[in-house]
């Protein structure tokens, strides 16, 4: 039986600094090692500050995973020697001797199957080593400590997963989860990483470190599942070990053998006292919680009768839901939804997109009022949204502008369809024995008209006109 578990880490890059000092959580727009300060460096006589903040993020994750919320935490040192840590500890969480971590069991469904949650834990990120060339055959390594001390959690599930496809589910759900909650922002480069831990049969857990992409982490745990079961039917026991992904190879190569817990050496972060979260704290995190992405999905679909696959999308992206939110009234919402499902998506697919796009939520009203009074036809709408996203002009403007009011004038469209009787006999022929291919004239109105032509009174007229 294939087991895998997984380690997530999530940056809290919502936040304005990092978890102990004041430099910047974000650290990317930074030269190497120009964000720093001797807290994140660990210099003797430096003390952490624990930023209050990332424990309120933190503890909001916890409970949007369903996860247990202590009203007590404690931070540990974990020691290792490692050049991307130059405190040689690093702080982070544990349950263990009574104490907690932010968040205790809870639980994610993905497709029906309950994946449990071991634990959620706030920690620091280390700095980040830059290999030049291949990991395992660099002669140079560079280190940037920028990233030490940035805000992270750490999600750790339990051997739930049964296969890749289903891990890949579940980081999807949890990286819009993460999203719409408001403290992260996983596809920013380095925000969310993973490490997989895979079994076989019972035998011994192999982790895979550190992977940067979904879908790098899929094929990783492919890799990795076919590795193991080629071993096993030879058998040769399969080591205990840490595994890196190169993913220029395409093949995790092994690392170093795997610390078990009593390696760190873990004690009590003395610096930082235990730390207390109220019971009104929590309530009141709880109360201000964004509505979750299934109970959105629900309210579209019960409330609009939106398809569910429509709902679907437009709730778990948070840019779309936005837009969505703020454009709807009750008689059109259906209308705004499906624009945005058919139309937006195509021109707005990614994050960068979003961010630069100067669609707004009264463009999108605008459009459907016009569709809907039969000033512009849909394929308009279409053509009016891509110049709507570059230039943000009002939607009259560019309406107007681009000359994209429907041809609803009889007179008009008649004149051109006897145009295209002439010019396509066969097709016209053929339209009278087969009235499934009517589609073809329609279409070429449409062409002539740079599809301005009110499709309903375009095929009306067809039809009677085949019937003539
Ligand atoms: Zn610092």
């Amino acid at each position: 039986m294939t087991k895998i578990g997984l380690e997530i880490h999530c940056q809290l890059t919502k936040l304005e600094s990092k978890l102990f000092c004041s430099c910047k959580a974000n650290y990317r727009e930074f030269e190497p090692n120009h964000n720093i300060c001797p807290v994140c460096m660990g210099l003797p006589g430096s003390l952490p500050r624990l930023n209050q903040k990332a424990v309120k993020s933190a503890t909001s994750i916890a409970m949007a995973l369903n996860c247990q919320t202590p009203e007590k935490i404690a931070f540990f040192r974990k020691n290792y020697f490692y050049p991307d840590l130059p405190k040689n500890f690093q702080i982070t969480q544990l349950n263990v001797y009574g104490d907690m971590s932010v968040g205790g069991e809870g639980h994610v469904e993905v497709e029906g199957k309950k994946i449990k949650i071991r634990r959620i834990q706030l920690e620091e990120d280390p700095g980040r080593l830059i290999y030049e060339g291949a990991s395992d055959r660099t002669k140079i390594t560079l280190v940037d400590y920028n990233r030490a001390g940035t805000p992270l959690v750490e999600i750790v599930t339990d051997p739930d997963f049964e296969n890749p496809r289903q891990v890949r589910v579940f980081l999807n759900i949890l990286s819009d989860l993460l999203e719409n909650l408001g403290v992260a922002e996983p596809g920013l480069e380095g925000a969310m990483r993973a490490d997989g831990n895979v079994s076989i049969e019972g035998g011994n857990k192999v982790e895979i470190k550190n992977i940067g992409s979904f879908h790098d982490l899929e094929k990783a745990l492919h890799f990795e599942l076919t590795r193991q079961q080629s071993l096993s039917e030879r058998d040769i026991e399969i080591a205990m070990e840490t595994r890196h992904w190169d993913d220029r190879r395409k093949i995790t190569i092994s690392s170093r053998s795997k610390e078990e817990d009593q390696d760190y050496r873990y004690f009590l972060e003395n610096d930082i006292p235990w730390v207390k979260i109220e019971q009104n704290t929590r309530d009141s995190l709880k109360e201000n919680m964004p509505e979750s992405i299934s109970s959105k999905k629900e309210r579209y679909v019960q409330k609009f009768d939106i398809a569910p696959q429509v709902a679907e999308i437009i709730a778990s992206d948070r840019y779309y839901s936005k837009l969505f939110e703020d454009a709807y009234s009750e008689h059109n919402a259906k209308d705004i939804a499906n624009l945005i499902t058919t139309d937006v998506i195509g021109f707005i697919d990614t994050k960068e997109k979003q961010q630069t796009s100067k669609i707004t939520s009264k463009h999108l009203s605008d459009l459907i009022d016009a569709i809907n009074a039969k000033t512009i036809t849909r394929n308009s709408a279409k053509v009016a949204l891509q110049e709507i996203m570059k230039s943000g002009k009002a939607t009259k403007s560019v309406l107007h502008e681009m000359d994209l009011g429907q041809v609803s004038d009889s007179s008009e469209i008649d004149a051109i369809i006897s145009q295209i009787f002439e010019d396509e006999k066969q097709a016209v022929i053929d339209a009278k024995e087969k009235p499934e291919t009517v589609n073809f004239l329609v279409g070429k109105v449409m062409q002539k008209t740079k599809g301005k032509a009110d499709p309903t009174k375009t095929l009306e007229l067809i039809k009677s006109k085949l019937n003539q």
